[in-house]
């Protein structure tokens, strides 16, 4: 017998509500494995994606802000952070298992490319003869396959429920390669209410640390800002509270109340959709509709200020010019790695003549640089100063 099932477990849950997703009843790992001890087997998923590779590289991942560009800004890592933080707070809230929640939005950004949404648009269309890039599930392929720490087995044999929450989106066609994880995308359905939840913590962050890092870049102004009734009736409403405070302060304090705002609505709107629905356990919140929800009026809101950051922070004119760099960056990268795979570290480089699985590693290999790692390897690769 294992050490695994002969000790007690000691680990303390909170009250869960029957809608939880219950670590004690999880559809279980790909690989077999005695049960943890010391946690539930949720916990244990947070703890190994803490612990891996892939998360560690989230510090030197662009947000919006390339990394190298101010010391201030959110990076892919404290991004992640914030969500995780937002997305335990509702769970708890709502009786759900806050360490799920957690996991799921520790993982949820693990696959993206160096350089933000840039960064994956140049890939996908790099590897539109290969079936495309989606940093969802490169996520996924992060966790199930490319992570390389035990020795039983590839990638971190996280839970059912942990990888289901990885998984926010998916063509049917890539639905029909994940087997269970992705019936829901064919057959209709909702993932637990954890994995809704983060979600909504994903973009509850975006949208809060976006405006605080946009107007610390200078992109946008507390004047534009006014254009969204969530900022203006914050900032009004601290002008009128604390007259007289410094401009910093009053940026902070209305985004502390945006979000608090955001939170509660979001807390208030999906107990009253799970009060209606009443389900059950978890497996009638898959075959329900979704429940985790905004309220009518604050996600127009929300709605709307993300679209205003669309406009005038994601697509200011400084910041395609990042982009525009970025894109080059990365294009050059996979045409030089898929011409010569010779130049691909050892890991990376196939035995095969398949064409698609050779791009698919030089796109494994692209997909896990940090933005600094792929500008070395551009110079590396492109500088002629020294050979
Ligand atoms: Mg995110």
């Amino acid at each position: 017998m294992t050490q695994g099932t002969t000790m007690a477990t000691v680990y303390v849950t909170g009250t869960l509500a029957s809608y939880a997703a219950r670590a004690d009843r999880s559809r279980g790992r790909v690989h077999d494995e005695p049960p943890p001890t010391t946690r539930t087997s949720f916990q244990r998923d947070r703890d190994r994606i803490i612990h891996c590779g892939a998360f560690r590289r989230l510090e030197y991942k662009t947000q919006v802000f390339v990394n190298h560009e101010g010391d201030m800004f959110r990076t892919r890592l404290t991004h992640t952070l914030e969500v995780a933080q937002i997305a335990r707070s509702v769970a708890r809230n709502l009786q759900l298992d806050t360490d799920l929640a957690e996991a799921i939005s520790l993982a949820h950004d693990l696959g993206h490319t160096p350089f933000g949404h840039a960064g994956q648009e140049e890939l996908n269309h790099c590897m539109r003869d290969y079936g495309g890039f989606e940093h969802n599930l490169q996520s996924l392929r992060i966790v199930d396959k490319l992570e390389e720490r035990y020795g039983a087995f590839d990638g971190l044999n996280l839970t059912f429920e942990t990888r289901e929450g990885i998984i926010k989106h998916c063509t049917p066609e890539n639905a029909r390669t994940l087997g269970e994880l992705g019936k829901r995308f064919i057959e209709g359905g909702s993932p637990s209410l954890e994995a809704q939840l983060a979600n909504f913590a994903d973009e509850i962050a975006y949208n809060n640390h976006d405006v605080d890092d946009g107007l610390r870049a200078g992109l946008i102004t507390v004047a534009q800002l006014q254009q969204t009734d969530l900022f203006a009736r914050h900032w009004h409403a601290v002008d009128a509270e604390m007259p007289g405070i410094s401009a910093r302060r009053m940026i902070h304090e209305t985004i502390r109340r945006m979000i608090s705002v955001l939170i509660f609505d979001l807390t208030q709107t999906s107990l009253d959709r799970i009060r209606d629905v009443a389900p059950a356990d978890v497996d009638d919140v898959r075959s329900a509709p979704p429940l985790i929800a905004f309220s009518e009026a604050i996600q127009k809101e929300s709605s709307v200020l993300k679209q205003f950051l669309f406009e005038h922070v994601y697509r200011h004119y400084q910041v395609n010019r990042t982009i525009s760099k970025s894109r080059l960056i990365l294009r050059r990268l996979f045409q030089a790695f898929v011409e010569n795979p010779s130049l691909l570290p050892p890991d990376f480089q196939t035995d095969t003549a398949s064409d698609a699985v050779q791009a698919r590693r030089v796109a494994d290999y692209i997909a896990s640089m940090t933005d600094r790692y792929a500008m070395r390897e551009y110079r590396r690769l492109f500088e002629v100063t020294e050979v």
